[in-house]
């Protein structure tokens, strides 16, 4: 099972958590051109070996350890993960697309900072 950033990322985005995963499969990079727009970030599910190091790096308590205790309130974000592909245009427009939905139908949770927001899914 992948791991699985959620909707405290939103407003983060520190990439902390790229900086600790030992297979590069939490995107965009700091140096990849989509960085500046995306609303947050994804972790490849394939590529994900479920070490767990994201987890205590990332300041904000957003990465579940599978889709199984990924919270109901998140889980559009679990297929936002898993159809964001580095590179591929077409796959990050979608991956957009479902954050954006995200924010508008869960204004509740984007009202809270997003280091009080994991508490609230
Ligand atoms: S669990 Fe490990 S491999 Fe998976 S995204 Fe986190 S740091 Fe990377
Ligand atoms: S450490 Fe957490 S908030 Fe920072 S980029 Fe990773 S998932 Fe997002």
């Amino acid at each position: 099972m992948p791991f699985v950033i959620t909707d405290p990322c939103i407003g983060t985005k520190d990439t902390a958590c790229v900086d600790v995963c030992p297979v590069d499969c939490i995107h965009p990079r700091k140096d990849e051109p989509e960085f500046e727009t995306a609303p947050m970030l994804f972790i490849h599910p394939d590529e994900c070996i479920d070490c767990g190091a994201c987890v205590p790096a990332c300041p904000v308590a957003a990465i579940y350890d599978s889709v199984d205790t990924t919270p109901a309130s998140q889980k559009a974000l679990v297929n936002a993960n898993a159809v964001y592909r580095a590179g591929d245009a077409g796959a990050v427009a979608e991956a957009v697309s479902i954050v954006e939905s995200h924010v508008e139908s869960h204004a509740d949770l984007m009202a809270i900072d997003p280091k009080d927001r994991q508490a609230a899914h």
